[in-house]
């Protein structure tokens, strides 16, 4: 009973970051797209990306070598008591919005990154209470990852401040910045001709996701940052932390080339728009409501166990880079499982944490341990 007043506290940051999302635009027109509003067909630039960086001999071996230690590794799942953090730079190029909303469009970004890889996403409920029916022994994923902005030991060179988020604005150029290795970073840009691309299994060197402005977060932008219908919801930079975690297009490369994950069905090709639900190729139902296909926004919203294992076992086998930088760039991180795992948090880390949905408003948190992390919360919001 000794942690009733943190009891509180969370209960009070659940409201607090609920009413911040409706502040950032998240009304009821978000999820009634029009299917005529955008001509703009999803594109990810993942493959030709790969194409380029394998052309380097010792790049391609050590893709080779990451590939390998991942089929070594188990595919069998436990309950997360303990998520490991990567820490995430966010870096705007191109843009003019005012500095504050465009951390609180990162902070949104990142908020929804992790809704989708933990299954905690409000549209999940499209899953849970309609298309698994379809996929019978298939669950949605809850995988034991937490992105987090750094917030502290910032690279020197980029105004950044302790207590600032990893936030850079109009201070680095292209997809990769040795400055920032030992993060994950996003670069949001303008013109890359796809929607985003990524490394199929990132390296954590200073190298990155790349996220066109316009799929950037959710909500009414800033600036010449302005979330677009249909990829308005964030899920473009879902989808390509997907890659970068080594998940591939839900459909591989078609009937009878799998994508590498045991419970995604194999699919003939992409599915765009938003599709009915049962329908098929490769003799199977397809899986287009998975963040790795191309369909819009609204209309993707799961990963599955299999792909969640992946994503995990890669970020033990070849991140290291990130999860043992946590502890330094995350105040009071505790950094998790990571392999780093510090703990700088006077009042320990929360252990025990279990939840469940009440009802429509009201959600029942246990724990025990912490304090600082979650009052840290509340500031978020200003
Ligand atoms: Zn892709």
């Amino acid at each position: 009973m000794k942690q009733l007043k943190n009891y509180f506290f969370f209960m009070m940051c659940l409201l607090v970051l609920f009413s911040c999302d409706h502040d950032h635009g998240l009304d009821s027109d978000d999820s009634n797209f029009p299917s005529n509003q955008s001509n703009l067909v999803r594109t990810c630039g993942m493959h030709n990306h790969m194409e380029k960086l394998l052309t380097n001999p010792d790049y391609a071996k050590m893709h080779q070598n990451k590939l390998a230690k991942i089929e070594s590794m188990a595919s069998t799942r436990s309950l997360c008591s303990n998520p490991v953090v990567l820490p995430v730079a966010v870096h705007f190029q191109g843009v003019n919005g005012d500095p504050a909303c465009l951390v609180s469009l990162a902070e949104n970004q990142i908020q929804i990154l992790n809704d989708d890889f933990n299954g905690t996403n409000s549209d999940i409920s499209n899953w849970t209470n309609g298309s698994s029916s379809s996929f019978p022994g298939v669950n949605f994923a809850e995988a034991c990852l937490s992105f987090q902005l750094a917030d502290t030991n910032h690279p020197s060179g980029f105004g950044l401040v302790d207590g600032q988020p990893a936030v850079t604005i109009n201070q680095t150029t292209g997809d990769f910045n040795a400055s920032f290795s030992g993060y994950l970073n996003i670069f949001v840009q303008f013109g890359t001709g796809v929607l985003g691309y990524s490394p199929l299994g990132g390296s954590g060197n200073g190298d990155g996701v790349v996220v066109e402005a316009s799929a950037f977060g959710s909500g009414s932008g800033c600036g010449n940052v302005v979330p677009n219908a249909p990829y308005n919801l964030g899920r473009t930079t879902t989808h390509e932390v997907g890659h970068y975690l080594l998940l591939d297009h839900i459909w591989g490369g078609g009937c009878g080339q799998d994508d590498g994950v045991s419970d995604t069905p194999s699919s003939a090709d992409s599915y765009y728009d938003c599709p009915s639900v049962g329908v098929s190729s490769c003799g199977s139902v397809d899986m287009h409501m998975n963040y790795m296909d191309y369909t819009n926004d609204a209309c993707m919203y799961m990963f599955t166990e299999g792909q969640a294992t992946r994503s995990e076992n890669y970020v033990s086998s070849s991140l290291n880079i990130l999860t043992s930088n946590a502890s330094n760039v995350i105040s009071g991180s505790g950094s998790g499982g990571g392999s780093g795992g510090g703990n700088n948090d006077p009042c320990g880390m929360v252990t025990d944490l279990t939840g469940s949905v009440q009802d429509a408003s009201s959600i029942e948190i246990s724990f025990t341990g912490g304090c600082t992390p979650l009052q840290s919360e509340i500031q978020t919001c200003g």
